[in-house]
This record gives structure tokens, C-alpha cells and sequence, in this order.
């Protein structure tokens, strides 16, 4: 009697349970599904998950599985062919982190079992009789009961964060950058990468994404000798010149399964013992892994499907079309995104959080439009990760259950941290006028127009209570929807 164990693209692992009780008497079903194909997601995303299941596969028929690789309309329709080809007596699979995907798979009668690609136990924490209830108490009780950087009950270093340490700008001149990890394209992939470029926007950046488990391995020993030891410092900064900085980019290799969170730690606690990176680098990466990652993950599952509905603010302008095209802007620092954008697949934190967010929330975009785009334009999109993330810390749009203020910043916080306004026609030091910076005017014209919603939000009051007081208050007000027009792009003419 089969046996079937269903793989998603994103568990891509035989390192976790229940592989190492599977046998070749299972039958281990993967699906591409075209309904996912089909949609208008980054050509690099679609390649990256192809590729990577079909590496997957591959690998197991190596071990001795035997695999059925099949394509289908939909997941429905690949479960029911399979169903009818090769009558399992029951078919498993460990739970999609994604609610929507684990509520389909339940209806079609596939058992889910746990999802073991965390260090979290959603359940444990549900359970708790005092839930953390936010990032900072859940990060160190992390560090606690998984004794990362800790010594005895105290964190090394006698403090939980360098923050203060980690918040440099763009070093003059650009800074050097260490060149991404990259793997060049098999013949295979390359006939992939051609059948799909079409049908799909953004450019073929598949070589600079580890597509197969060794590759992962590959690429996080690389991060670790020559990229996390300098990731602290600039953290929070960005350059027009240079798409990666001092990122992991390990994003897509956690999130598809290929590399484990737990392997990564103890990777990077095992060089910072050693000595090979700094202490505030190594908590800085460490948090994003055992703190934010699991976060969010945990998040999604504590929330209900009415989550992504929230829209504290009222945002309802739809995108800009250069979001979806991954086009050209006429603001520098939207222009600059949107290009690391389509030719990777992916931002860095940063240009995530203060450009393309940031831009949305202070022109009004909808959270949840943007959230969807974002999910099917990154390499590292997925709805458990993207929730938190977007509705949350990025739009403010759940009125603060994630983060505890709006992270909004003007044309100046832009100018200090990257080089983006390097040749813009806006100013990001005005707030009125032609030249005026429309991510300026609309920092302080969020304050004004949002002054009900915020008056709660002790965190920004004094940011709240300035722009109230500001002597230029109807200018600014007068000015933002043409500064709206234009993150929109919906102006016709220049200043
Ligand atoms: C608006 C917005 C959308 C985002 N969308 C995604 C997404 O779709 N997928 C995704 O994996 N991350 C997302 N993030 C989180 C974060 O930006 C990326 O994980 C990070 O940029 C990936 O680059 P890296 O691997 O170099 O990260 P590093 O800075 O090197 O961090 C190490 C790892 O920590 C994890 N991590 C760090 N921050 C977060 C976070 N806030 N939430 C979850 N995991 C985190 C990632 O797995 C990352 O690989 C988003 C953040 C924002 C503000």
C-alpha cells in the first residue's frame, strides 16, 4: 500500500522530520502548479522555486525515492491525478506555513504534520500564560531558551542590542562592498530561465540564488567569512550603486527550505566564538534570525485571516504601475529600488522598509495590494513572511499590533542614510514649492492628516505634535497631493 509524503518548494530538506523515517516504500509527490506559474511574479522568483524542486527531486531519485514530479492546473488538481494514478492510502505532508495554503491542504484531506522548519513552537507560545507582545521580550526570550549569546542568564556583552553601534550612514564614496555569492546556470536552468522570460517581468538573476541544498551551504560558509563580519555597522544604510551591501541575502535559502535557521546560528555563534566577527554583527544577524524571522512566523499563526484586511489608516490609492513593471521613477530613491528590484528579485531590509514601504505609507497606498505585489515580486516572498512585515512594521496598517509607531521618515532621514538624492530633481531639505522632496511634504502632511488615528501612539507625539505646530501646516497640506501624484506616478510634468 502507497504512502505518499507531499513536498512544497519551500521544504526543500530531507534534514528535518519525518525523512529520516520515509523509505522507498513512499511515494514523495511534488507539484508545479500552474495556477502559481502563471501569475506575474519575477521571472528569478518562478525559475528559483522551479529550478530548486527540480534539483530537489533529482536528489531524492538519487537517494532511492521513487518521486512523482508531476504538473498540474493547481495543487488541487496535481493531489487528484496522483490520487487516481497511485491510490495512497493516505497522503502527509509537514504543514505550509502559509494559513491559506494550510486551510487547502486540510480541505483535500492531506494530514499535516508539524512544520519543523523553525525553532518555535506556535502551539508553546499560544499557550503561554503571559504572551510576548511584541519583538524585543520574544527576541530575548529566545536568546534565553536557545542560549544564544548568552552567558549563564546574561546576554555576552552585557547588553541585548548594539543598535547605537549598528545605525552608520553610507560611508563616504559608496564604501566597498564584498560581490554576491553566485553559481552558474546548468543547461537545464538556462532552458528554464528562457521558456519562462516571456511571460514573466524582471531580469534572469537565477546565478546569484542557491538553487540546490549544497549551494546553500556554500552561500551561508561564504556570508560567514566574508559578509555578515561587516554587516552591524550599515546596517541601515543604501546606495543607488550597489544592490547588496553587507546583506546575508539568505532570505530565499531559509525560506525555500535549504538552508535551516538552526544550522545558521549555530554557524555564526560557532565564527563569533572564534572570533571571525564582531559581537555587535553577530547579535545584529542573529536577532533577524531567532527574533524577527520567528516573529512574524509566529504572528501568522497567532492571527486570523481577517488580519490582512486591517487598513488602520484608511489606505486605499492602488499602486504605481512602475511597482508592477518594476519600472523607472522620476524619484531617485524609488528609481534606484525599483531597479535592484527587477534585476534580482530582491531588496535589501532597508530599501524595503524606507523606500518602497515607507513611500506607500505616506502616499496611502493600499497595505494589502502592496503586500500581494511584494510577495510575488521577491525572491524571499511568501504569505506568512510578508504579513507581519508589510501590513505590520511596513504600513502600520494594524494600527501598531506589530511595531509600536509608524517607521516613516522624510527626504532628509533618505538623504542622510543613502546616496539616493544624488542628482534628484526633488530636494529633500524642502517641504513646499516645485522642488519640493514629495516624500518630505508627505512625512509631515502624514502627521497632519493622520493626527486622530496617531494621538494614541505615544512613540511618535513629538514627531506628531511638531508637524501640528508647524507654521507652514496649510502649505504642506495644500501641497501633498501633487507630492502624492507623483510617488503615484500619476504627474505629467517635471518641476
Ligand atoms: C516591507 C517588507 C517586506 C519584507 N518581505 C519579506 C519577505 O517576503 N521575505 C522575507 O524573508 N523577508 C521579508 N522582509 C524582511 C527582510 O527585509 C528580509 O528578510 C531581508 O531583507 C532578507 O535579506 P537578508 O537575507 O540579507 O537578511 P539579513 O539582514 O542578513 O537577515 C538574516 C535573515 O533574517 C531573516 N529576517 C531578517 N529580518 C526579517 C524580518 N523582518 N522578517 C522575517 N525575517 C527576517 C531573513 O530570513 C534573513 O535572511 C520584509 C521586510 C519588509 C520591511
Amino acid at each position: 500500500m502507497t504512502q505518499t509524503f507531499f513536498v512544497l518548494g519551500d521544504q526543500l530538506s530531507t534534514g528535518v522530520e519525518p525523512w529520516p523515517i520515509l523509505s522507498p516504500d513512499n511515494v514523495i509527490l511534488m507539484i508545479e502548479s500552474e495556477a502559481l506559474i502563471c501569475q506575474p511574479r519575477h521571472l528569478t522568483r518562478v525559475g528559483l522555486y522551479l529550478s530548486a524542486m527540480r534539483n530537489f527531486a533529482q536528489e531524492l531519485r538519487q537517494k532511492g525515492f521513487v518521486v512523482d514530479y508531476r504538473r498540474a492546473a493547481d495543487f488541487t488538481q496535481g493531489l487528484h491525478d496522483h490520487q487516481r494514478e497511485f491510490c495512497p492510502t493516505e497522503i502527509s505532508m509537514n504543514a505550509p506555513r502559509g494559513r491559506h495554503a494550510r486551510a487547502l491542504f486540510l480541505r483535500l484531506g492531506v494530514v499535516l504534520l508539524p512544520d519543523p522548519f523553525f525553532l518555535t513552537n506556535v502551539e508553546e507560545v499560544r499557550s503561554r500564560p503571559k504572551k510576548p507582545t511584541s519583538m524585543e521580550p520574544f527576541y530575548r526570550a529566545q536568546r534565553l531558551r536557545l542560549n544564544v549569546l548568552m552567558e549563564g542568564t546574561e546576554p555576552v556583552g552585557g547588553q541585548w542590542n548594539f543598535d547605537t553601534e549598528n545605525r552608520k550612514p553610507l560611508p563616504r564614496g559608496g564604501g566597498t562592498w564584498p560581490e554576491p555569492w553566485s553559481a552558474a546556470l546548468t543547461q537545464d536552468e538556462v532552458a528554464l530561465m528562457n521558456e519562462l522570460a516571456p511571460t514573466h517581468p524582471g531580469a534572469n538573476a537565477l546565478d546569484v540564488w542557491p538553487r540546490t541544498r549544497a549551494q546553500a551551504i556554500e552561500q551561508l560558509h561564504d556570508a560567514i567569512l566574508r559578509i555578515i563580519p561587516l554587516f552591524g555597522p550599515h546596517e541601515d544604510a543604501a546606495s543607488s550603486d550597489n544592490w547588496h551591501l553587507a546583506h546575508s541575502r539568505l532570505s530565499p535559502a531559509l525560506n525555500m527550505g535549504l538552508l535551516h535557521p538552526a544550522e545558521v546560528v549555530e554557524a555564526v555563534s560557532a565564527a563569533f566564538a572564534a572570533g571571525r566577527i564582531p559581537l555587535a554583527s553577530a547579535e545584529g544577524f542573529l536577532r533577524q534570525i531567532i527574533g524577527w524571522r520567528e516573529w512574524v512566523y509566529v504572528l501568522h499563526h497567532l492571527r486570523t485571516a481577517e488580519y490582512e484586511q486591517e487598513n488602520f489608516l484608511a489606505a486605499t490609492h492602488p499602486l504605481p504601475e512602475s511597482f508592477a513593471t518594476m519600472g523607472t521613477h522620476e524619484m531617485r530613491c524609488l528609481n534606484a529600488v525599483l531597479r535592484h528590484l527587477h534585476d534580482y528579485g530582491w531588496n535589501h531590509h532597508i530599501e524595503r522598509l524606507m523606500v518602497l514601504a515607507n513611500s506607500a505609507t505616506l502616499s496611502g497606498m493600499n497595505p494589502l495590494a502592496l503586500t500581494r505585489w511584494m510577495t510575488g515580486a521577491y525572491v524571499d516572498g511568501a504569505e506568512w513572511v510578508m504579513e507581519a512585515n508589510v501590513i505590520g512594521m511596513g504600513t502600520f496598517a494594524d494600527g501598531g499590533d506589530t511595531g509600536t509607531k509608524p517607521y516613516i521618515g522624510g527626504g532628509n532621514y533618505v538623504n542622510k542614510m543613502t546616496n539616493f538624492c544624488k542628482g534628484c530633481a526633488f530636494s529633500p531639505t524642502e517641504r513646499i514649492g516645485p522642488a519640493a522632496c514629495p516624500l518630505t511634504t508627505l512625512y509631515w502632511d502624514f502627521l497632519i492628516r493622520h493626527e486622530a488615528p496617531l494621538a494614541k501612539v505615544h512613540r511618535i507625539a513629538p514627531q506628531r505634535k511638531a508637524a501640528l505646530a508647524r507654521p507652514d501646516r496649510a502649505e504642506i497640506t495644500a501641497q501633498a497631493p501633487n507630492a502624492v501624484a507623483i510617488v503615484l506616478g500619476r504627474r505629467h510634468s517635471s518641476p
